[in-house]
């Protein structure tokens, strides 16, 4: 190990920074952070370092790097752009045992100063001893991604209550087993639910009755619409701490790989033969039962749960059987598709509205406002139209679309087979049949859909001839 690892305590202990540019200003900044007492030793000063100055915040040593300006100091950062200086800074430093940092110059420093992920009170500090910072960089971002900012505050919690923690439980494993359900439990949930009072009186609670029950949880977590990449940050992170994930057939294997290795992974889209009732019914089972027997449960669905998605439904259903839940939105498939076909679904002069439609126009079930959707200079996203494309092109035309509206039927968006198939609304139906657009598949209409064939820019773009004509 070339480098030892430590944590300073720099609270009102002198700190020189040598250099009056953007470089100083942001280690200043890092160090009054720290609550060090920083003295800034440069010519001249960056207007925000004078403004610390001013504010009486920063001490100011005017002029070039002399020896003397080391007196008192713990710790000194070199931060001048001229390498005599810093060199010249690191050796005085040096002759009176004091550490010295030359920002981005390892061999001149005497401690290097790591990346870091602050969740304070818990810090974590990555270094490669200097010799790879893009490395260091790359892990820090990884780790920062990994963990909610609320990390902080439920540490911060458990120190509060760390005594008595170990005086109503004075056996160690019992008291690690109270420690991971602080970490997994109700308790880090209401903190992410930003309701810290009832965080802390879940905590109370617990420890007035120490044989805390393990506790499920389900959070329902959007997927998007394929692209892993997509994802949110929390969905990764509850797909990381998940032991079961409930997920429907729309969800991808990219984004299913991304899981715990260890987590259960149950699928529930509609079975053959079963009803759109009998399915629900059956999920709505299975989240509950998973969710009383203690485990951390995902309900992992394609695009946004609240969106087409029976969301609402579920979440119904966990609250009138008392179970915990939260709500992850993902990236709906108008919004993505949109964007992988390279279609802005609102502009200044094609669209000032988009709609979210479900395209399930059998008489029966249709009661939608088609005059009104018929109208010029707006946006419809239809959702699950693959079967009704006919009816569709027939309704809007009926109601005085015109014949010449753009449209754009994206099909298996932001997936890598994704192809866009766009043309008329005049010749929809057809153009739909010559490719054998299938499911799962978003129409776009309106002005807006003219532009796909000038800005896509990811996977097939077909029929662009019949537009351009
Ligand atoms: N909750 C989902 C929608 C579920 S309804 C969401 O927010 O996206 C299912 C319909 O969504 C499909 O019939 C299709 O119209 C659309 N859809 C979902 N993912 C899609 C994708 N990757 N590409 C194109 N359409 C998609």
């Amino acid at each position: 190990m070339k480098l030892f690892p430590i944590f300073a305590d720099l609270t009102d202990r002198l700190v020189l920074v040598v250099g009056g540019g953007a470089v100083a200003e942001r280690k200043t900044l890092a160090l009054l952070e720290a609550s060090a007492n920083v003295v800034v030793g440069a010519p001249a000063l960056t207007p925000a370092l004078a403004a610390l100055v001013t504010e009486g915040r920063v001490r100011h040593l005017p002029g070039t790097f002399n020896a003397d300006w080391l007196q008192d100091v713990w710790l000194v950062v070199a931060a001048t752009d001229d390498r005599t200086v810093n060199a010249a800074v690191s050796q005085a430093a040096e002759a009176r045992r004091i550490f010295s940092n030359v920002v981005d110059d390892p061999e001149l420093s005497s401690f290097q100063v790591p990346s870091i992920v602050d969740r304070s009170p818990v810090i974590v500090a990555i270094s490669s001893s200097g010799v790879a910072p893009v490395l260091a960089r790359r892990i820090r971002e990884r780790i920062e991604s990994l963990f909610d900012h609320t990390l902080g505050q439920l540490a911060g919690l458990a120190a509060v209550y760390r005594k008595r923690i170990r005086a109503s439980l004075p056996d160690l494993g019992a008291r690690r087993r109270f420690y991971d359900w602080l970490l997994d439990g109700p308790v880090a949930g209401f903190l992410r639910q930003q309701q810290p009072a009832q965080a802390e009186a879940a905590l109370a609670d617990a420890l007035a009755a120490p044989i805390a029950p393990a506790e499920g949880s389900v959070v329902l977590v959007g997927a998007g619409p394929g692209d892993p990449g997509l994802l949110t940050l929390k969905a990764l992170r509850a797909l990381n701490e998940a032991d079961v994930i409930l997920y429907d057939r729309l969800v991808s294997d990219e984004v299913l790989s991304l899981a715990r290795r260890d987590a259960e992974r149950v699928p529930v889209g509609k079975l053959p033969g079963e009803n759109h009732h009998a399915t629900q019914a059956r999920i709505h089972g299975l989240l509950v039962e998973y969710a009383q027997a203690g485990r951390r449960v995902v309900r992992l669905k394609g695009g946004d749960a609240f969106i087409f998605g029976r969301g609402g439904e579920e979440l119904e259903f966990l609250r009138a059987h008392g179970v915990r839940y939260e709500v992850v939105p993902g990236i709906t498939a108008a919004l993505a598709c949109a964007a992988y076909a390279g279609i802005p679904l609102t502009h200044r002069e094609h669209a000032q509205s988009v709609r979210l439609i479900t395209a399930h126009c059998r008489e029966d079930e249709d009661n939608l406002d088609w005059p009104a959707l018929a109208r010029e200079k707006q946006t419809l996203a239809f959702y699950m139209g693959v079967g009704q494309l006919d009816l569709l092109t027939q309704r809007l035309l009926r109601h005085g679309r015109s014949p010449d509206t753009p449209f754009a039927l994206i099909e298996n968006g932001s997936r890598p087979e994704q192809r866009v198939v766009s043309g008329r609304l005049a010749e929809l139906p057809e153009l739909a049949r010559d490719h054998a657009v299938r499911s799962p598949a978003l129409l776009i209409v309106g002005e807006v859909a003219g532009l796909a064939p000038q800005l896509h820019w990811f996977g097939q773009h077909l029929g662009q001839q019949a537009l351009t004509a």
